[in-house]
């Protein structure tokens, strides 16, 4: 069995449908696998096993191996048949010498979409499994993204609720329409009078104050430091190899760069799992937008949180703290320093690791940013040249792409994290088109110039009913989540 441990200490220590149940553990560390060494996997393994459900089901088996095969392969149907709009789930797309890994195509057209639609079944039935028999009551803050793909993966699932708290007139109408038109009987989105940091703040505190906010209900978060998360993210990698030796455009066991428009580092974290795993990976390339905490990082080994806040065309990776480093630190620097460097974090806001450690980091990582500009530019490029239409997280990443490119011949694989039209008036700015004035003819706008087909799920929005149209204060969220509880 794996044992899963704290990143900050080793004692703690517990199996893996109990690690999916915690979230995170009881020092405020994340859960890993202890031993990496043990994850090694002959990848022909995974990739010889059939479509992106099968190689999910080699993967969860071989980290969530208390569940068992049966329940496994049980889970990986649930979660993704008929889900997404691609048979491919997550497809491939050849765009000038390079490739795009299209990973938007689930419910809510975004990247997050891959683990929030696995993380709901491996929770339920870690909740069975742990002889849990509170209903769990998922609580997140959004700035717009995780709280749909949250709503829909959660929407259903048996023993789960959800509540989705986000700012009023902080989202994107997009985004908000997304939320408040679920339909899911176990769901709620809710409006705060405030800004995302008053949400989530509210969250937090909701969090310290109760654990039970009825009989029978238990609170839990749905947030990416949460390996259930993590680990459905790594099948990707796997697909995306498959790809390309499928189209012929790699021999068996070359090398592959992938460049990962990055945030709470959970998406290239997932890379480097796959990497670690053994699969013939060269170089993860983390991209970050303006918020260039992690270059920096990952070119000297200061990591400095102390710098300007930048709200930026790519908000979801507007991110200052990256929770899920902590995980390549155990790994790399192992739990001792890891909790020393996290503890000068929480302190002084800064840590620096030793020149040891960062040598083997950028073994396999180099970091590079973008700006807004940079990303526009990277948008309207790319259509004019080769018709092919990215969001505005994407083309950060292909704009470090640009940056990192050495005529090397090894393939270079960019994540796409975002369908165009999730965040299509920055799209539109971009191809230098006008803007309509509000979502929807934007929308319709850039169909008309570009003929990239809308997601069925965004399209269907502007008619869908609003069925949570709740606005509160946030001294009411408390109360807010008890009476909810109390539906359940
Ligand atoms: C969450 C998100 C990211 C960042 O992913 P991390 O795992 O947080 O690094 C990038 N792009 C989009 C569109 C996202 O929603």
């Amino acid at each position: 069995m794996n044992k899963y441990v704290s990143t900050r200490n080793k004692n703690i220590s517990v199996s893996a449908s109990a690690a999916v149940l915690s979230g995170q553990a009881s020092d405020g560390g994340l859960f890993v696998p202890e031993d990496i060494e043990n994850l090694k996997l002959d990848y022909h393994e995974v990739i010889s096993s059939g479509d992106f459900k099968e190689m999910a089901k080699v993967i969860w088996n071989h980290f969530f191996d208390d569940y068992g095969r049966d329940v496994i392969a049980e889970l990986v149907e649930r979660s993704y048949t008929g889900k997404f709009s691609s048979d491919k789930l997550t497809p491939l797309v050849k765009v000038g010498d390079d490739y795009v890994l299209e990973l938007y195509h689930g419910p809510t057209s975004a990247f997050k979409d891959v683990a929030l639609s696995a993380l709901p079944n491996l929770l339920t039935k870690a909740r069975d499994m742990n002889e849990v028999t509170d209903t769990i009551l998922i609580l997140t803050a959004t700035s717009g993204d995780t709280g749909s793909a949250a709503m829909a993966g959660f929407s259903g699932v048996p023993g789960t609720g959800i509540v989705v708290f986000y700012p009023e007139g902080g989202t994107s109408e997009t985004q908000r329409l997304q939320m408040v038109t679920d339909a899911g009987s176990n769901t709620a989105a809710c409006a705060i009078r405030g800004n995302f940091d008053d949400a989530q703040n509210g969250v937090k505190k909701i969090f310290r104050e109760i654990d039970h906010p009825s009989e029978g209900v238990s609170l839990s978060s749905a947030n990416s430091i949460n390996i259930g998360r993590l680990v459905p993210q790594i099948v990707y990698y796997y697909s995306a190899y498959k790809q390309l030796l499928d189209m012929g455009e790699i021999a068996d066991g070359d090398k592959v760069d992938f460049v990962v428009p990055t945030g709470n580092f959970g998406d290239i974290m997932a890379g480097y799992f796959a990497y670690r795993m053994g699969l013939p990976i060269r170089q993860l390339i983390c991209a970050s937008n303006k918020n260039d905490v992690l270059t920096e990082f990952l070119n000297s080994g200061h990591y400095n949180r102390k710098r300007e806040f930048f709200k930026t065309t790519s908000p979801s990776m507007d991110i200052l703290i990256s929770s899920n480093l902590e995980r390549l630190l155990y790994y790399v620097c192992g739990e001792e320093n890891t909790a020393k460097y996290m503890k000068q974090l929480e302190a002084q806001g800064e840590y620096t690791i030793s020149s040891s450690e960062l040598a083997e980091i950028k073994g396999i990582f180099t970091g590079l940013c973008a700006s807004d500009d940079e990303g526009r530019a990277a948008i309207r490029k790319t259509f004019e040249e080769e018709h092919y239409l990215m969001d505005t997280h994407t083309s950060i990443a292909w704009s470090c792409l640009g940056k990192y490119k050495k005529k090397d011949g090894v393939p270079k694989v960019v994540l796409s994290t975002a369908s165009p039209y999730k965040f299509c008036s920055s799209v539109l700015e971009a191809l230098g088109l006008e803007l309509t004035g509000s979502d929807k003819t934007d929308m319709e706008a850039c169909y008309e110039y570009t003929k990239a087909p809308i997601p069925k799920g965004l399209a269907g929005i502007w008619e869908r009913p609003v069925l949570h149209s709740d606005v509160i204060d946030p001294s009411d969220m408390k109360q807010y989540v008890i009476d909810k509880s109390a539906q359940k």
